[in-house]
């Protein structure tokens, strides 16, 4: 064995590690394989300041942080509330939801979670008919909040992608009228200059207050916002 002490690994930062470096933001060289874009989400990422509270804080995403705007601006998730959580992967919502005190969640998405209990996760196609039901019966209630981050992947093509999340959006929303409490709360996440009308008049004929939002961990450059819909009507 050499007496040699051993040696501390050196960590280049990408910024080139000096002070002044520190300030700016970091660049990345282009990987062999790594696509522009590819290399644009990375250096997106490293640079977001709210990637990097949620590496801190042990949340699986960035998005929790729009969830945790929404809900100090509207008190949605109270303790003991039950609460659906459409599109939860990686799970950044439900991490906040039973942080804040909810001890009944349902989730689901099309990609693999792991798991977070004491939350039932499917991992199936919302739009899949037999979803909804099955999601009632994990949940053994009417839920107090359906919430929605879900987003389809994009095709590229403008009209086909914008159908595909009008239709998520319009799935959901009937969805949240049908089984949600009265009084319950609907969340979801909306494009702005989206065909919204439609489904905005049904939220407005459906809950007492219809609101959009921008969290503030919403990317400025992206047109995502949030219709927030409070206070279902009773049947
Ligand atoms: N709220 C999540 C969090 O805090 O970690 C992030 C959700 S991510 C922005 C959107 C998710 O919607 C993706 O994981 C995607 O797989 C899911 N999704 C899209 N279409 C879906 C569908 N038809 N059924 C279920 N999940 C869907």
């Amino acid at each position: 064995m050499s007496d040699e002490p051993p040696r501390k690994r050196m960590v280049k930062l990408p910024s080139g590690g000096t002070e002044e470096g520190r300030t700016k933001p970091a660049r990345l060289k282009t990987a062999w394989k790594r696509t522009p874009s590819q290399q644009a989400w990375l250096e997106r990422q490293i640079n977001d300041p709210f990637s990097a509270q949620a590496r801190a804080h042990g949340y699986r995403s960035r998005a929790a942080y729009k969830l945790t705007e929404m809900d100090d601006r509207f008190r949605l998730l109270r303790p003991g509330a039950r609460v659906v959580d459409l599109g939860l992967a990686p799970g950044g919502w439900t991490q906040v939801a039973l942080e804040r005190g909810v001890t009944q969640i349902v989730g689901v998405d099309l990609l693999p979670v792991d798991p977070l209990p004491p939350a039932h996760i499917l991992q199936m196609d919302f739009t899949d008919p037999a979803c909804g039901p099955m999601l009632m019966e994990l949940l053994g209630g009417a839920p107090d909040v359906v919430l929605s981050d879900m987003a389809p992947n994009t095709v590229g093509h403008r009209r086909t992608d914008h159908l595909r999340i009008m239709g998520l959006i319009e799935i959901a929303a009937a969805f949240a009228i049908d089984v949600l409490k009265p009084g319950g709360a609907f969340v979801t996440k909306a494009f702005q200059g989206g065909e919204t009308h439609y489904v905005m008049g049904d939220l407005k004929r459906a809950f007492t207050e219809v609101k959009n939002v921008k969290p503030k961990a919403s990317r400025a450059d992206s047109s995502e916002v949030y219709i927030v819909a409070t206070g279902l009507k009773g049947r």
